[in-house]
C-alpha cells in the first residue's frame, strides 16, 4: 500500500543517515583517542605532548561540527522564518571566506542586487557557506569565485560559480546523496544533502551546472511568496506529492 511504501522510504532514509553518521563520526574520535593514548605513555617531550593535545582537540572540534550538521535534521521546521534581503547574508559569507581565499589564490567577484526571501537566515547562511566551501575546494590551485544575486519575475536567484575541477553529469545527479564524495576520505556527501533539504524546506530549488575542467555553477531559486513549508515536505516528499 502507499502508506507502507512511505514508511519504508522513511526507514531507508533513517538507515542511511544512521550509517553515514556512524561512518563520519568514527574517524575523528578514533584519531583523538589515539592521540590521548599516546600521551598516557608519558615518555614524550613537552613539545610533542602539546602537539598531540592540539591534534586531539582539533579532531574533537571536527566531530562537533559533524554533529551540528546532523542536528539540522533533528530540528523542527520551520525554525525562524522571516523576510530578509539575501544581499546582507551573502556579504557576511564573503567576509567570512575572504581570509581563506587570500591564502589559496582565489579571487572573489560579486554582483549583488536585492533578493528578498522568506526563510531562516542562519540556515540560508549555512547553505551559502557550504556551497562556497565546495567551490573553493574545487579550486586548489586558485581560480575565481563569483557570487551573484538578483530578483527576476518575483523569484530571488543566487548564483555561486567557480572555475574549479567541475563534475560529470553523473556526479551532478548524485550530488546530495549520502556517501557520495569524489574526494576520497574527505567527506560523505552529506553537506549538499543538508543544503538540498534546507533550500527545499524554504520552498526553493537548486540547479547545478558543471563541466569537467571548467567549473561549476550552483543556482538557488526562491519564489518570493513561498514560505517555509514545514517538516512534512522534508521528511515526507512522497506523501506531499500524493496530495497535490
Ligand atoms: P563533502 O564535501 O562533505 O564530501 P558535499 O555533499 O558537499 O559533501 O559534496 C560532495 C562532493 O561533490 C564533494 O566531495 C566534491 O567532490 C563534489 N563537489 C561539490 N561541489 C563541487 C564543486 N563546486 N566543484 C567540484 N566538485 C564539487
Amino acid at each position: 500500500s502507499r502508506e507502507s511504501l512511505i514508511k519504508a522510504e522513511k526507514m531507508q532514509g533513517l538507515y542511511h543517515l544512521a550509517a553515514a553518521f556512524g561512518h563520519e563520526i568514527r574517524q575523528p574520535l578514533t584519531i583523538s583517542k589515539g592521540m590521548l593514548q599516546l600521551l598516557t605513555e608519558g615518555k614524550w617531550p613537552a613539545d610533542k605532548q602539546q602537539e598531540f593535545l592540539l591534534a586531539s582537540i582539533a579532531e574533537i572540534n571536527r566531530a562537533e561540527k559533524i554533529i551540528k550538521n546532523y542536528q539540522i535534521f533533528a530540528e523542527p521546521y520551520p525554525s525562524k522564518t522571516e523576510r530578509f534581503d539575501l544581499v546582507n547574508e551573502i556579504q557576511q559569507v564573503i567576509n567570512l571566506i575572504e581570509p581563506i581565499t587570500d591564502m589559496t589564490n582565489i579571487q572573489i567577484q560579486s554582483n549583488l542586487s536585492a533578493a528578498w526571501i522568506n526563510g531562516d537566515k542562519a540556515k540560508v547562511e549555512q547553505c551559502l557557506i557550504h556551497i562556497c566551501t565546495n567551490a573553493m575546494e574545487a579550486m586548489e590551485s586558485g581560480g575565481r569565485l563569483t557570487i551573484r544575486s538578483k530578483n527576476i519575475n518575483g523569484k530571488s536567484v543566487i548564483e555561486i560559480s567557480d572555475t574549479g575541477i567541475g563534475m560529470t553529469k553523473k556526479q551532478i545527479t548524485r550530488l546530495g546523496e549520502p556517501f557520495f564524495s569524489l574526494t576520497d576520505q574527505k567527506g560523505t556527501g552529506l553537506g549538499m544533502m543538508v543544503v538540498f533539504r534546507i533550500v527545499e524546506s524554504m520552498g526553493g530549488k537548486l540547479e547545478i551546472d558543471s563541466e569537467v575542467g571548467k567549473g561549476t555553477n550552483v543556482k538557488i531559486i526562491f519564489t518570493e511568496n513561498d514560505s517555509d513549508q514545514g517538516l512534512d515536505s522534508i521528511i515526507n516528499p512522497i506523501h506531499k506529492a500524493g496530495k497535490d
